[in-house]
């Protein structure tokens, strides 16, 4: 199953989308994740990325596709969450092809929907470990040690493209870019909404039910409309 994960950065994509991979088996693909690993390693990929990143814009998308397609690469029959990929129209349909190449498609794209206000308002208290990329908040969920990651032991800090005005970049960004994508996977009939203004147990909740009642459809057509 390809499951792609949408919604504005705060929307807790990354948080939901490791939590329901870790208990699901399911290979978690955060691009996001892999280029800040990129750029914290000095690799020719980060040293091209990092002012993207670092000024809240897309990173151009011919790096970012070469990127997740030898990622899936590695393991073509997986199954898995993308988280942060596609942003936008092009990455979608470069995404389509490279998965026609092992005969896959995305199953079912997840929209964790979210005020623009709230999704601000998560930014400006979020941390995360610069090591183990766990991800906290300041006032909802912090650290038990001050700047100490719970996980990994790793030091806990702000994102740099979480700085104020980096996120209202990311948040007009994601509305410009990313937004058409949830008509584009609703046309296909394969968009769930999830209001993720809730708590993270509910939305977690919320999108397990997302998924069984994927899983179930999916279990109903293979078994000849059971
Ligand atoms: P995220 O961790 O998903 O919020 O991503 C952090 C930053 O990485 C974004 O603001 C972009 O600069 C870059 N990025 C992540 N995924 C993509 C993508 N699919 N296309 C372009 N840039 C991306």
């Amino acid at each position: 199953m390809i499951a792609v994960v949408l919604g504005a950065p705060g929307s807790g994509k990354g948080t939901q989308s490791r939590l329901l991979s870790e208990k699901h088996r399911l290979s978690h693909v955060a691009t996001g994740d892999i280029l800040r690993s990129e750029i914290a390693m000095g690799t020719a990929l980060g040293r091209q990325a990092e002012g993207y990143v670092k000024k809240g814009r897309l990173v151009p998308d011919e790096l970012v596709t070469a990127m997740l397609a030898a990622r899936i690469e590695q393991a073509p029959k997986d199954d898995y969450f993308l988280d942060g990929f596609p942003r936008n129209l092009r990455q979608a349909e470069e995404l389509d092809k490279l998965l026609k190449r092992w005969g896959g498609r995305v199953d079912t794209a997840l929209f964790l929907s979210l005020p623009a206000s709230e999704a601000l308002k998560r930014l400006s208290a979020r941390q995360i470990c610069a090591k183990c990329g766990a991800v906290y908040n300041a006032i909802t969920k912090p650290t038990r040690k001050p700047g100490v990651c719970d996980v990994c032991g790793g030091a806990v800090v702000a994102r740099v493209d979480d700085a104020q005005e980096t996120a209202i970049q990311r948040i007009a960004v994601y509305e410009k870019e990313t937004t058409p994508l949830l008509d584009h996977y609703r046309r296909r009939g394969i968009l769930r909404e999830i209001d993720a203004a809730g708590e993270p147990t509910q939305i977690s909740r919320a999108l397990e039910a997302a998924l069984a009642d994927f899983w179930d459809h999916r279990d109903g057509d293979g078994n000849g409309g059971k």
